[in-house]
């Protein structure tokens, strides 16, 4: 994904860069709002990562003009705002999530691969691979128009094997999505789920193969 990213502080910008390139983004750095405008004028970004204090047009701006144009760009802001009423401002003109600084790095990963998703989710609400189509909206998956029973996780976790066809899906990202489901912290839950899609998915005719060490990979049967 191509990711804009505006910070005035060179340090944090880089080490923000380095994060981002690390979790194979392609990442362009400006350091004041102007610069910022100029480039999301010239780029369709699939994400910007924000700072609000900024030289010659502050974010609060940047994040204006950029919803003026009807651009839909996810955008995650950076901010030591700690007023309510800052944050409501900021989520009227059209920020899509906040990080406070200081922040880990961690949060920041989780946070763009949640807004990531969502855009993909909003720009279209079917997902088809071959014989197997998801209905986003009303979290329903179908191999052959045939419905199949899958609980909510499941469903997640088919949605996101989807999304990243023909690449690995980690380990930690399946965690990743499980977070907030309250019996996630077993160890052993995305083992039984996996086992258990993978039977679900056997007629579909792709297989949910394990890639050692890394992920999983959702692998199309060999006739
Ligand atoms: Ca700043």
């Amino acid at each position: 994904m191509r990711v804009l990213l505006v910070e005035d502080d060179a340090l944090l910008a880089d080490a923000l860069r380095i994060a981002l390139s690390e979790a194979a983004h392609q990442v362009d750095v400006v350091a004041d709002g102007e610069l910022a405008d100029q480039a999301l004028r010239d780029v369709n970004y699939d994400l910007m990562v924000l700072d609000i204090g900024l030289p010659k047009m502050n974010g609060r701006d940047v994040l204006r003009r950029l919803r003026q144009r009807h651009a839909g760009t996810p955008v995650l802001v950076l901010s030591a705002l700690e007023r309510i009423e800052d944050r409501v401002d900021l989520l009227n003109l059209g920020a899509d999530d906040f990080l406070q600084k200081p922040f880990h790095l961690g949060e920041l990963d989780a946070r763009v691969k949640a807004l990531l998703r969502r855009a993909h989710r909003h720009a279209n609400n079917e997902l088809e691979l071959g014989r197997i189509k998801l209905d986003i909206d009303g979290r329903r998956c179908f191999v052959d128009q045939v419905a199949m029973d899958l609980t909510a996780r499941e469903f997640a976790v088919v949605e996101l094997l989807l999304l990243r066809a023909g690449r690995v899906v980690t380990r930690s990202q399946i965690l990743d999505l499980l977070y907030g489901w309250e019996d996630s912290q077993a160890t052993n839950t995305v083992e039984v789920l996996i086992y258990r899609l993978r039977k679900k998915l056997d007629f579909s005719g792709w297989h949910l193969k394990t890639i050692r060490g890394m992920g999983y990979l959702l692998e199309a049967y060999r006739g």
